[in-house]
This record gives C-alpha cells, sequence and structure tokens, in this order.
C-alpha cells in the first residue's frame, strides 16, 4: 500500500515493499542522508535507509530518481529541512566510496 500521507516530522521515508534495492537515492543524495544495509529478507540482500534524517535539505533527488516511486520526501511547506553542510557532503563522499553500503 503506498503511503500517502507524511509520517509526522518525517523528511523522508520509504516504502520498502516498493524498494527493489537498486542504490540510486543513495547514489544522488548530496547529503549523506541514506545508506544501504545488509537484509537477509531482501531480494538483492540489503534495503534503504534513512540514517541521518536531520541532514536531508528536503532537494528531493532521491525521490525524482527512484526507478520505482518507493522513497517520498516531505513538502517543504510542512518540514523544515537542514541546511547542506560540510559534515553532510563528507559523509555522502564516505557513503559513495562504501559503494552505498551503511558506514561502520
Ligand atoms: S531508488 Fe527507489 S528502488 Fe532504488 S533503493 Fe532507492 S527507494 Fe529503493
Ligand atoms: S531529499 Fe535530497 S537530501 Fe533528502 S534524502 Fe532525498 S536526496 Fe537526500
Amino acid at each position: 500500500m503506498a503511503l500517502k500521507k507524511a509520517p509526522e516530522n518525517t523528511p523522508v521515508w520509504v516504502d520498502t515493499k516498493k524498494c527493489k534495492a537498486c542504490d540510486v537515492c543513495v547514489s544522488v543524495c548530496p547529503a549523506g542522508v541514506l545508506s544501504m544495509h545488509y537484509d537477509k529478507t531482501s531480494t538483492l540482500g540489503a534495503m534503504v535507509h534513512v540514517d541521518y534524517p536531520d541532514s536531508c535539505i528536503g532537494c528531493s533527488d532521491c525521490e525524482l530518481h527512484c526507478p520505482d516511486f518507493a522513497i517520498y520526501v516531505a513538502d517543504k511547506s510542512e518540514f523544515k529541512f537542514a541546511k547542506l553542510s560540510d559534515e553532510a557532503k563528507n559523509r555522502q563522499a564516505q557513503i559513495k566510496a562504501n559503494h552505498y553500503m551503511k558506514l561502520n
């Protein structure tokens, strides 16, 4: 069932029933908000997680690039997003270098 309404106080969220674990949203996020976690119950053995919601800048790149319409971003009128910080940019670079998997 699609999520039509944003969970309260949540900048970005995933419908794990639709997600095929393709990494695309993680790769386009500029702020290191998302990463893939190992998940034995998922077909591809991983699932996307929102690890750093406080860093989300609300750019919607994840939602716009998801081929399966499985990730959603809150409306700017309903959520106060962060500004892009150096810490967030550095974290994204580390996630990319780690093949989009969760950092230890
Ligand atoms: S882009 Fe969509 S399908 Fe791919 S990992 Fe992200 S939420 Fe899942
Ligand atoms: S809206 Fe932008 S910053 Fe937030 S998770 Fe999606 S791609 Fe990352």
